[in-house]
């Protein structure tokens, strides 16, 4: 063996246990689980290994994070983040793979010829594993197949503005006509489900009261445009999944759809599990983003999604921007970019809210490895299992801090989580049996994925 960890805790198919894994060539290549460590001990003694890792007693290995939702921006806003600088923020926070979302960078992620300029960017700056969305844009439904070819994960589409002109949204006429292609490929099509229309009669989110923004994106455009996604996934049988769902309104009609069958799988977000609208100050736009972070009623019934498995994973949606975008001089909601930069406190926020939920690291892993990775199709992530790659995140639960902005690796020091208490820090981690370096000299050891080769 290359690398062999001796762990009192880890979580390995679906329970917490005692494990001895070995890795080989970047890959696990043993795992034996026992009671507790006295129990490995004779069944590991006869292995050998260039590097032994014993965990301490307060710490647990855990399959590295799959982070299908980030938006790294480069090329094109790399000023708001670019690929080093995220990947860094994700293995800081244990994430060992990112899918990278197709828009906000430029071009954005829509043609085989903007994907290759991705890759290129990408190439010698990928601290994690990075994999790439591709876009579903009105007008571009010739480019999914070649794109899909080409390894994209699946296609992102809007059903309202963007937020960026270069990136339209689909009218429900286009989105049949995506769905139909994207179920013909066998492609996952994943979408920003908020009605457009709806949005457009709903209240101004000017100003700096955040209930004034909390109306501006009522929770039953979120709901229309749910309702139209699952509707069409029925009438296409096209696979389809809900990005950042946060009105629970929704947690009915999504049980209602799969119960008939419909292919409809669902993420949310760690700020929606974590902040609740009465909480945010006015002004305090770090907290925009789009779909709202919504009242704590609400906030509990996500949970109770979760616990009952309507809602099957939990991404970050990192989605960062430069400070001045935020708009903190005047404090405007309206004005103000919406987005969270999360991606390297996905894991402690979410174990934070699970564990005092009564939710075990298990449940955790379930959200945030596992269920990622069989989302994107990644036969080789999201668990410690012989023959997945080796990787890795050490978490400390007990560990308690306050965020410090100064500390994340994003490149922008802005956050929602700015001051916020969580519990859980990630002490290493790992990728492909390299421990992963966060510091000026490190040098990047992720790849490029494509689907289905990873
Ligand atoms: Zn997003």
């Amino acid at each position: 063996m290359d690398v062999l960890i001796r762990a009192g805790r880890a979580v390995v198919d679906g329970r917490e246990t005692a494990a001895l894994v070995g890795v080989r060539d970047g890959r696990i290549a043993l795992v034996e689980t026992a009671p507790d460590l006295d129990a490995l001990a004779s069944g590991g003694g006869h292995l050998e290994a260039d590097t032994v890792v014993e965990l301490g007693p307060d710490e647990v290995l855990l399959p590295g994070l799959v982070d299908s939702h980030v938006h790294v921006n480069e090329p094109g806003r790399t000023e708001w983040e670019g690929f080093a600088s995220a990947t860094k923020a994700a293995a800081a926070g244990g994430v060992t793979t990112i899918i990278d979302m197709p828009l906000n960078s430029i071009p954005p992620t829509v043609t085989v010829a903007a994907l290759e300029e991705k890759r290129a960017v990408a190439r010698d700056q990928a601290f994690v594993d990075v994999g790439f969305w591709g876009g579903a844009v009105p007008g571009n439904v010739d480019d999914l197949a070649p794109l899909h070819s080409e390894g994209v994960f699946g296609f992102k589409c809007f059903l309202l503005h963007s937020g960026v002109d270069e990136f339209p949204h689909l009218e429900p006429d286009e989105l049949e006509l995506a769905m139909r292609e994207t179920a013909r490929l066998g492609a996952l099509m994943i979408v920003h489900a908020e009605d457009g229309h709806a949005i457009d009669h709903a209240a101004s989110p000017d100003g700096e009261e955040y209930t004034g923004f909390l109306h501006s994106r009522p929770r039953g455009a979120e709901n229309l445009a749910i309702a139209q996604v699952i509707e069409l996934a029925r009438w296409t049988r096209a696979r389809a999944h809900v990005l950042h769902l946060s009105s629970s309104d929704a947690l009915p009609m999504i049980r209602s759809a799969r119960a008939d069958g419909v292919s409809l799988t669902v993420e949310t977000c760690p700020h929606y599990l974590t902040f609740t609208a009465e909480e945010i100050p006015d002004g305090a736009t770090q907290f925009k983003c789009c779909p709202p972070i919504r009242e704590s009623e609400n906030r509990e019934l996500l949970w109770a999604g979760l616990a009952d498995g309507s809602i099957d994973i939990v991404v970050t949606d990192h989605s960062p921007c430069t400070e001045d975008l935020k708009a903190f001089d005047s404090g405007d909601f309206g004005v103000a970019w919406g987005g969270i930069a999360g991606l390297q406190l996905g894991l402690a926020a979410t174990w934070s809210g699970a564990r005092r939920r009564g939710h075990s690291l298990v449940d955790v892993v379930r959200w945030m490895s596992e269920g990622p990775a069989r989302q994107a199709g990644l036969a080789t992530k999201g668990g410690i299992v012989v023959g997945h790659d080796a990787d890795f995140a050490v978490f400390a639960p007990d560990d308690a801090f306050v965020v410090d902005v100064a500390k994340l690796h994003h490149k922008n020091p802005v956050s929602a989580y700015a001051g916020h208490a969580l519990t859980g820090a990630v002490r290493q981690t790992w990728l492909h049996g390299i421990r992963l370096e966060t510091d000026d000299d490190a040098q990047p050891q992720g790849r490029l994925l494509r689907r289905g080769e990873a």
